[in-house]
């Protein structure tokens, strides 16, 4: 009720930041974060020299002291809105540590405390499918796709293959991956597994000093179908949790082949689902989808009747000013 109040508004698309705590052993000494308030943060841009505030605005602002539940429950109806026929795509945005996997997955020790999104979205759609099961049969399924360099990878598969996959935006099942494995599941356990196979998959092509997870986008895909038991209607939804690769620039002069081409294939993407976005928000005739792999997939899912929100992320250190208020920028361009 509410986000739909908010969404007559604003539009069908929502801008959220969250600020990372400091991590033990981080000092907090010179935080960047200025006053927070609901909707606003102010930032100090030169946290070195004194003081410097530079005001950003947005649908929310989640404080460093957020719980995994407070951001979740904000979200929830959002979420919802899927099992009613909606699509739906969340991003998480950021530089790398700045909290995007903590926010879609939780951290690496995960406790029930702290899944994050993607574990309770689940979970709050097989329970509401639940209370709606005298009314409504509910089918969902799961798709696990990681894009790296442009190319798209199924993460479900049991075999570690590594065929590479093809978006179509007009499949008959209505999957812009049809080829990527698709998996019923009936509850949170079943969700937890797969998880395993994905993150165990995505760590493929990684090594300590080589995090390939940080630069490549990953996308849990929930497709759910639901039945009128009186009518026989039947009707699709489907949501997009993505935890984009890291936002960094990194500085051409210092980085060659691989590391210089997958940068340059981040940096477009990112930037093609910005113009994205900021085309829909602004209500452009012409909506450039076709530049990323990243904006195909998700082609069916944002603009229309579809409902996106977009979740930024900054990292509250002195060190990571630059990254942070290049963050919030890409953040206000979209909003
Ligand atoms: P990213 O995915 O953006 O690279 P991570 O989610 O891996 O960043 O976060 C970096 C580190 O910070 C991890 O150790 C993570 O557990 C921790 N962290 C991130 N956000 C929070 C938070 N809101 N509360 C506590 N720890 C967090
Ligand atoms: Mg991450």
């Amino acid at each position: 009720k509410l986000y739909n109040q908010v969404q007559d508004l604003k539009g069908s698309i929502r801008v959220y930041c969250r600020v990372r705590p400091f991590l033990p052993g981080q000092s907090s000494f010179s935080s960047t974060i200025g006053q927070m308030e609901d909707d606003t943060i102010a930032i100090n841009t030169a946290p070195r020299h004194g003081k410097s505030l530079k005001s950003f605005t947005f649908n929310k602002v989640f404080g460093p002291s957020a719980t995994q539940e407070e951001v979740f429950s904000d979200m929830q109806p959002l979420i919802r809105s899927v099992l009613d026929g909606y699509n739906v795509c969340i991003f998480a945005y950021g530089q790398t540590g700045s909290g995007k996997t903590y926010t879609m997955s939780g951290p690496r020790d995960l406790t029930e405390k702290s899944q994050g999104v993607n574990y309770r979205a689940l979970g709050d759609l097989f329970l509401l499918a639940e209370q709606r099961k005298d009314t409504f049969r509910y089918d969902i399924a799961v798709q696990m796709i990681e894009i790296y360099n442009e190319q798209v990878r199924d993460l479900l598969v049991i075999d570690g293959s590594n065929k590479r996959l093809e978006i179509r935006n007009s499949s008959q099942k209505g999957l812009s991956v049809p080829d990527a494995s698709l998996v019923p599941v009936y509850s949170t356990f079943d969700v937890i597994d797969l998880m395993k196979v994905g993150h165990k998959n995505r760590a493929v092509g990684s090594t300590a000093l080589n995090d390939r997870s940080s630069r490549s986008h990953s996308c849990l895909t929930v497709h759910v179908q639901g039945r009128d038991l009186t009518s026989g209607a039947v009707h699709r939804g489907c949501m997009h949790l993505v935890d984009l690769a890291g936002s960094e620039r990194v500085d051409k002069s210092e980085v060659t082949g691989d590391r210089l081409k997958e940068a340059q294939h981040i940096n477009r993407s990112l930037s093609a689902l910005g113009d994205v976005i900021a085309s829909l928000a602004h209500k452009n005739p012409h909506v450039p989808y076709r530049n990323s792999k990243l904006t195909q997939l998700l082609q069916d899912s944002l603009g229309g009747q579809a409902k996106t929100l977009m979740f930024v992320h900054i990292s509250p250190e002195a060190d990571a000013v630059g990254e942070t208020i290049s963050t919030l920028k890409f953040a206000e361009r979209v909003a």
